[in-house]
């Protein structure tokens, strides 16, 4: 492979089809495939992951937020789309663009279906969240109580799926409050087959559950994670393929007497002679600061070269005096030789922040698979 000439985010979609099928492959065949591809596939890209996704057979997209859905929709993106955490404001677009919404409470379910009853439709598909322990979006029984009369009511909407979301599925010391939240989830699922007179498909998984609770997958499993090539731990992470690798590209070196300093603020101090290389990446790129003053580092001709003083907006600067290379080296900041949850951890963050922070000014190069 060429070189980078200039800060790129490579994109493997041959890594991508790996870890669906590696995922699939571990699923009962009738267990449908949503995958999320919220946040730009997680800081990939959304359209381009989507449309090798559908070709590979998911069966649902989920995104957080309508106007995600809106773009897919715009790139011909044809199968369902649930929008995961919608406002009132959305749902008429939300109709117009033939996308699902997450329903979580009665105040947005008594606004949809206000809006779907002036719009003459009838059984637009819609999906229930359930709280069972995260605290943070959904129905809990007490406040179900009045729903399933209001569903009743009315002909316009029709549940296709329930759901709920585990807040510590890839945490081994977590295991009976997650088997707690199953069991919960268990029971909503019966209560509402009866109460709803038809049946929605129910699901729960997200990456660490596929892997985890591997009897919780219910009708469907909503995957993000682990479609990018990581799964919160070792033994997830070594049976997938890291799709995105971050590389750039060694700007200048400068040669530091002892004493010089290096950047805003002067962080860094050279005790000794010290050679310094600067790379068109920083905070605005999606490598925040936290990653300075040593905390982390990239690699250049295959040796680890740690970040020096404070991370820029558009640069940062590593410490080479140990490493034989030259303006215009490649350097990988991750990918490679360097797991993205090896760099995320070394700043203090989990790989789920680094990859959906990474910019969109950051290019996006995409590696066809054969
Ligand atoms: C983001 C999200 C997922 C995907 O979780 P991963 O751990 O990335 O697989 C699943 N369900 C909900 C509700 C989410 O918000």
């Amino acid at each position: 492979m060429p070189e980078a000439q200039e800060t790129l985010l490579e994109i493997d979609l041959g890594a991508l089809a790996h870890n669906y099928k590696t995922i699939r492959a571990r699923l009962p065949d009738e267990v449908k495939f949503m995958a999320v591809i919220k946040a730009y596939a997680y800081g990939n890209d959304s359209v381009i992951m989507a449309k090798k996704l559908q070709d590979l057979g998911a069966d649902y997209f989920a995104v957080a937020y309508t106007y995600e859905g809106e773009r897919l929709r715009e790139a011909g993106i044809t199968i369902p789309i649930l929008i995961l955490h919608p406002q009132p404001v959305n749902f008429k677009n939300i109709i117009d663009n033939c996308l699902e919404p997450n329903l979580y409470s009665e105040r947005v379910l008594k606004d949809f279906i206000s809006l779907a009853e002036k719009l003459n439709q009838k059984d637009y598909p819609v999906h229930l969240k359930f709280n069972t322990g995260m605290n943070r979006l959904g129905f809990t029984p007490k406040s179900f109580k009045n729903i399933p009369e209001l569903l009743q009511k009315s002909s316009s909407v029709k549940v296709v799926s329930a759901f709920s979301h585990l807040a510590a599925s890839e945490a081994w010391k977590e295991r009976e409050f997650t088997l707690t939240q199953i069991y919960n989830f268990r029971k909503i699922a019966e209560g509402l087959l009866k109460q709803l007179g038809y049946q929605p498909m129910f699901h729960i998984c997200n990456t660490s559950a596929i892997f985890n609770y591997p009897e919780a997958t219910f009708d469907m499993v909503r995957c993000g994670l682990g479609l990018y090539g990581f799964g919160n731990g070792k033994s997830i992470d070594e049976q997938l393929k890291p799709v995105g690798t971050l590389k750039t590209i060694i700007s200048q070196i400068q040669e530091l007497d002892q004493g010089g300093t290096v950047g805003y603020g002067r962080i860094f101090k050279a005790t000794h002679p010290t050679r310094i290389a600067t790379l068109p990446l920083g905070h605005a790129d999606g490598i925040k600061r936290i990653f300075g003053r040593k905390k982390a580092g990239v690699y250049v001709q295959g040796e680890f070269a740690p970040i020096i003083g404070n991370v820029c907006m558009d640069i940062l600067m590593i410490d080479v005096t140990h490493i034989d290379c030259k303006e215009g080296d490649e350097v990988i900041v991750f990918g490679g030789p360097q797991h993205a949850t090896q760099f995320a951890n070394a700043g203090g963050t989990i790989t789920y922040e680094l990859i959906t922070g990474i910019s969109q000014r950051v290019k996006r190069k995409i590696l066809h698979d054969t």
